[in-house]
């Protein structure tokens, strides 16, 4: 039946996703793709190329005829060489076989364990500042999210003290992501284990999402399925979006216990049947080939973090230091516009892209978040713009 009002259809669509509201970044960049000569801060995907080996090979993939299905899990092939650089990286041993899933992006991932986790009406605690996704996948999977507020004053830093107020008789999962998106934050090795000890008297199982895991400035990532008595009750996942600067592949992958990799694999094969099976072949090659090397990227992000904070604080944003993932995140509630003002007036006034940090959680208001994903070139410019536009507001 044709009808031209729309209440009409509204009232068709689930109650818990009309509820939802539309993603701050994507409502933002509606108005950024309007506008010409902008210097983007807001995108949280790599500025370099995916390797030429990879591409390369992609396309010999699709010569030799790579365009059919693969098995529902994935070509072990990939998942071997994941077992393996898993195992070398973060010293943790997972079957190839029945323990590992590869996913469309770590976004399918996180979908998947959330839906083979949840019964309705569950708890999922998740900090925040956190990544605009997890709160509506949350919701998604008839889950409840519990926010736990991470704090500038201390780096963001995620507690087993912060956790502890939050927890009830019906949480059943705890999110995780560090090196954080939008903070920049990470988590230390004896924090980890507090949070762990955590999990294990409350049988929390932990969903960690990790896949800025090599993109660390000043120490060594660890995971939270290497802490003792973890590997049993952690779903890790990661990806090759950004440290392999393949967003466009849509390759992630999860690593969990058999059971619980089993249950993601029944959603997943009966939603998505395989990932793209040339990006899986892609994966390969960008993982067993020696040919790129991720430490020249990290040091370039490096040396862009060290400008991109220093001249923050000199600006007069006062910004924790970013110590992972590629992204800085000052506060701006002492100039007295809300973090979407200050955002629209920037991108309007100087040209300049970047997220409100309400788009974050309700915790990220009064905050900006600063990709520096972008040429050096772009960020010198960007902040002589911020400085020049914060001068005039002040
Ligand atoms: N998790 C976090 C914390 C992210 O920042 C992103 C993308 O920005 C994703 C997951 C999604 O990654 P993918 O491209 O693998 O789906």
């Amino acid at each position: 039946m044709k009808t031209n009002d729309s209440k009409s259809h509204l009232n068709r669509i689930a109650r818990h996703i009309v509820d939802i509201p539309r993603s701050g970044i994507r409502d933002f960049f509606d108005i950024v793709s309007t506008k010409k000569d902008i210097i983007s801060l807001g995108i949280g995907e790599p500025d370099f190329d995916t390797p030429w080996h990879v591409r390369e090979s992609t396309m010999f993939s699709l010569e030799k005829g790579a365009t059919h299905y693969t098995s529902n899990r994935g070509l072990l092939e990939l998942r071997e060489a994941i077992a393996a650089y898993v195992k070398k990286t973060f010293k943790v041993a997972y079957d190839a076989e029945s323990e590992i899933l590869i996913t469309v992006g770590v976004s399918e991932a996180l979908d998947l364990a959330l839906r083979a986790l949840v019964n309705p009406g569950d708890e999922v605690l998740y900090h925040e500042p956190c990544y605009v996704s997890y709160r509506p996948s949350i919701v998604f999977a008839h889950g409840v999210p519990v926010a736990v507020n991470t704090k500038p004053e201390n780096g963001f830093r995620l507690t087993r003290e912060l956790l502890e107020g939050k927890i009830t008789p019906r949480t059943r999962v705890l999110m995780l992501n560090f090196p954080n998106n939008p903070t920049g934050a990470i988590v230390t090795r004896e924090d980890l284990e507090g949070i762990a000890q955590l999990a294990e008297e409350h049988d929390l199982i932990v969903i960690s999402d990790e896949i800025y895991a090599e993109l660390t400035y000043d120490q060594e990532h660890v995971s939270i399925a290497s802490i003792p008595g973890m590997r049993d009750r952690t779903i890790f996942m990661h990806g090759f979006s950004k440290a392999w600067a393949m967003t466009g592949f849509r390759m992630g992958y999860s690593c969990a216990p058999a059971e619980l990799s089993e249950a993601m694999m029944k959603i997943h094969q009966y939603t998505m049947l395989c990932a793209s099976t040339i990006s899986q072949k892609a994966s390969i090659e960008a993982l067993t080939k020696p040919e790129f090397d991720i430490g020249e990227m990290v040091s370039e992000y490096r040396r862009r973090r060290n400008f991109v904070y220093q001249s923050l604080v000199d600006i007069g944003l006062p910004c924790a230091k970013p110590l992972g993932a590629f992204y800085a995140f000052p506060k701006i509630e002492h100039l007295g516009l809300s973090s979407k003002d200050f955002a629209l007036r920037l991108l309007n006034e100087e040209n300049v892209a970047a997220v409100p940090g309400s788009a974050f959680g309700e915790c990220g208001e009064g905050f900006l978040r600063c990709a520096y994903a972008t040429s050096m070139d772009n960020l010198k410019e960007a902040m002589i713009r911020m400085k020049k536009f914060v001068e005039r507001i002040r």
